[in-house]
């Protein structure tokens, strides 16, 4: 019998844990350890933020969801991992002290390190968390007129929302009748885009961005909020009315002293998403050392490679499945200019770009699907 440990509950560890119940079988012993029975789903908490969604839509209940699938689930705080003894400490939670495995899938997500920034707790919005976009919801409410400023801190790695929340308030102000009293932009430290030199991208976005009116600031990488502006740490600096930022991420800290992350603690593994040089031990999400965006859609399909290889290593066979890093994403702008957008990051070849009123659709199915089939 083979115990394996899952450490998350979001888009990695739970698919993780759903294909690893389908690939073992029963006499191996399958657990998932998250710090919170909730799942979230990202995505859509800028429209969670707009009132187009509740928060009942947006998260779901591990436990039951496990359970059902013969994973055993402990909500608990993850502070280590010994990988030589193959055993996990546990900080606070359903359980204390340590817990051993056989073989470690890690799915810990990303860090926010908001201590980057100086003021960004105090006087910034963010979507990070439920709450978090609740609210900025409320702020929304209640502005009228003024400067807005959405944007990336240097690090975020997470353009998709920036440009979704941009677009929903400018439909919103319209509805409203109230935006030409208000002035939008977003800043970045990156040109506009997802990817660097991506110019179909780059084009089909500052497309949309002007048809909206929205200003976009590339080279502004932020490093000070204060109550009432922005500076970035080349000397520039903008007043805002409102603002939503996405803070830096890092890795996890939890693996960050054991010498298999980069300077920014993520983590390095091959492409069948076992970490290099240790044994048994595979990672995925938000918290390995991919370029790029760090996006749900990789964390699924790395999470499948992961689980179909763990497997294979349980019942001694050699690892087959590779994962290939793509882009795959919706930006929904809430008509007719909402886009689809698919690059393999590996190769040097464009990126290809749909657009269409169709797309922002299809991203509400998606959410759709994804609580039917996994909740
Ligand atoms: C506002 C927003 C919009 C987004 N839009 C999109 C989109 O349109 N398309 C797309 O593909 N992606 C989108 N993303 C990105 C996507 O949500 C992430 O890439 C995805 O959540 C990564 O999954 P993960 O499982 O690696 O990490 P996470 O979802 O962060 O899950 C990590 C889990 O580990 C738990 N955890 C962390 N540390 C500990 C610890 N020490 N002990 C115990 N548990 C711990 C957390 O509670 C969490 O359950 C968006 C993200 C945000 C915030």
């Amino acid at each position: 019998m083979a115990k394996v440990l899952i450490l998350g509950g979001g888009f990695a560890g739970v698919v993780a844990a759903e294909r690893l119940a389908k690939e073992l079988g029963e006499e191996h012993q399958i657990t998932l350890v998250s710090r919170s029975r909730w799942f979230v789903f990202y995505p859509a908490l800028v429209r969670l933020a707009f009132g187009k969604c509740q928060r009942e839509d947006v998260s779901f209940n591990l436990r039951h969801t496990m359970l059902s699938r013969r994973v055993n689930f402990i909500e608990a705080e993850v502070a280590r991992i010994d990988p030589h003894e193959r055993r996990v400490t546990i900080a606070h939670g359903e359980v204390e002290g340590h817990l051993l495995y056989d073989y470690l899938i890690f799915a810990l997500g990303r860090r926010l390190a908001t201590e980057r920034i100086t003021g960004f707790y105090e006087h910034a919005h963010h979507l990070l968390s439920v709450e978090a976009a609740l609210r900025f919801g409320k702020a929304i409410g209640e502005f009228r007129e003024g400067r807005v400023i959405i944007g990336q801190c240097p690090g975020a790695r997470l353009p998709v929302p920036v440009y979704e929340t941009a677009f929903a308030l400018s439909r919103l102000l319209e509805e409203r009748g109230e935006r030409k009293r208000a002035r939008i932009t977003i800043v970045s430290p990156d040109p506009p885009g997802l990817h660097p030199d991506d110019y179909n991208v780059i084009l089909a976005l500052s497309r949309s961005l002007s048809a909206h009116d929205i200003e976009f600031r590339p080279d502004f990488p932020i490093e000070q909020v204060t109550a009432g502006a922005v500076t970035t740490s080349n000397g520039q600096g903008i007043n805002f009315n409102l603002l939503m930022l996405l803070p830096p991420f890092q890795g996890s800290p939890a693996v960050s002293y054991l010498g298999i992350t980069n300077d920014e603690s993520y983590i390095s593994v091959d492409s069948t998403m076992r970490v290099v040089s240790v044994d048994r031990m595979y990672a995925i999400g938000d918290c390995v050392n991919f370029s790029g965006p760090k996006m749900g859609h990789m964390a699924v399909r790395q999470a499948e490679v992961a689980a179909t290889n763990l497997a294979a290593e349980v019942e001694g066979h050699h690892l087959f499945s590779h994962y290939v890093h793509e882009i795959r994403l919706i930006i929904d702008e809430g008509g007719s200019e909402s886009m689809y957008v698919h690059k393999d990051i590996w190769t040097d070849e464009p990126a290809s770009v749909r657009q269409g009123r169709f797309w922002g659709w299809a991203k509400g199915v998606q959410q759709k699907y994804w609580e039917a089939s996994h909740s």
